[in-house]
């Protein structure tokens, strides 16, 4: 029964929804990447047959203070490689995908550097948006992600060379929540 119940997907986008539950994304966002009635029901039987709780709550992000430099670098990267394949006329989705794929199968059992896809995810949206942009490094030309509602401080050094950053000006700005275009 489960079978004809899930009818609605082809091989490929189960084998997405798989590939998307050995990440360990969230429900949400594969209901959000697969786009089809049935994926959230087939994303729970994965994550039951798995044997592993699914992941849930706000979604983190790259720039916050607390995310430490090994994943910044990694974020940094990604977004990089995220940006080139947009260049490359790749859609939005599986751009973001490939970099996740690319990245798991480097780096998803390093503790240390892994990145939860989640927070992958809403860093290609916060930069498709502008609430997140990559900036280059004026010392080292090296790519850095800023979130536009993070403070800079002075004290702040780039990730690469460690050397102190230049203050950014974002073209959007923040005020309680609201985007304004400057
Ligand atoms: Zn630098």
């Amino acid at each position: 029964m489960q079978g004809y119940k899930n009818k609605s997907l082809t091989s490929k986008e189960f084998s997405l929804i798989e590939e998307l539950v050995e990440w360990g994304s969230k429900i949400k966002d594969i209901m959000w990447i697969v786009g089809l009635p049935k994926t959230e029901l087939y994303a729970k039987q994965y994550y039951k047959r798995m044997g592993i709780r699914p992941p849930n709550g706000l979604p983190g992000t790259s720039t916050a203070k607390t995310v430490k430099l090994e994943k910044k670098m990694q974020y940094s990267a990604m977004a990089v490689q995220y940006l080139n394949l947009l260049d490359d006329g790749i859609g939005k989705k599986e751009a973001m995908l490939s970099v996740y794929r690319l990245h798991w199968i480097e780096y998803g059992h390093d503790e240390i550097q892994n990145v939860k896809p989640s927070t992958w995810f809403s860093t290609t949206k916060n930069i498709d948006c502008g609430i997140e942009d990559l900036i280059s490094c004026l010392t080292c030309g090296g790519k850095y992600i800023l979130g536009a509602d993070v403070i800079q401080e002075v004290s702040d050094r780039c990730i690469w060379c460690n050397h102190l950053l230049t203050f950014h000006s974002f073209k959007k700005t923040i005020k309680k929540g609201v985007f304004i275009q400057k």
